[in-house]
């Protein structure tokens, strides 16, 4: 598989029906994703680990790891509807999963990666920090998406943790229109990826 293979893959997955405002529930872009999966492969941290997805959606990041050889992935996600689309999804990929319909808060594993890109917080305050705290204890290593211009909140919050940053990554993120309240049919947004680690 090479990264162009990868992202063509993911952009064929299906996305959220009826995206729910309050659970903040946009896809992660499949270039964004296929550029932020590549670099984790080549950084050896997808193939043979067992990986959790936390808020896993309709899969985007789970399955790119399948796809990049994971030894078993956990989707995690609270919306059964979202489960729906993933279950359509994970038809077109080979590999050990589990689907886990429920809060990030009742999981417990400990795996050897946590890929999240949460809510950012925008309906309800920081919950991409909750998912932060949920993720440290469980994984060494934490790939996780934020609103750029909450960088300075996060690092800070990193800076607290056992865990440190070895990478950041940059992207402006296209919101394709998939509420109501939303007007322009692509909206951008500026948002960072951080790949923590804990030895
Ligand atoms: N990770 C996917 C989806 C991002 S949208 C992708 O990259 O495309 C965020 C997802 O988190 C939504 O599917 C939403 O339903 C889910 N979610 C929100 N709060 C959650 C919680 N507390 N526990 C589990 N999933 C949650």
């Amino acid at each position: 598989m090479t990264k162009k293979e990868l992202a063509i893959s993911l952009s064929k997955m299906d996305v959220f029906v009826d995206a729910k405002a309050y659970l903040e529930q946009y896809p992660t872009d499949s270039e964004i994703a296929a550029d932020v999966l590549w670099f984790a492969y080549l950084n050896n941290d997808i193939e043979d680990k067992v990986i959790a997805d936390f808020g896993a959606g309709t899969g985007i990041l789970g399955i790119g790891c399948m796809l990049l050889g994971a030894k078993k992935v956990y989707f995690i996600e609270s919306d059964s509807k979202a489960i729906d689309v993933l279950k359509k999804n994970l038809e077109r990929v080979k590999g050990d999963y589990e689907i886990i319909n429920s809060d990030i808060g009742n999981f417990d594993k400990k795996v050897d990666l946590i890929v999240q890109n949460p809510p950012f917080g925008t309906k309800e305050k920081h919950t991409d920090v909750r998912f932060l705290e949920k993720a440290m204890p469980l994984s060494k290593i934490i790939y996780t998406f934020h609103k750029a211009e909450t960088k300075e909140f996060i690092n800070q919050y990193i800076d607290r943790s056992k865990h440190h940053m070895t990478h950041y990554f940059e992207f402006d993120f296209p919101i394709k229109k998939s509420m109501k309240q939303h007007r322009k049919k692509v909206e951008k947004i500026r948002v960072g990826c951080w790949r923590l680690f804990f030895s």
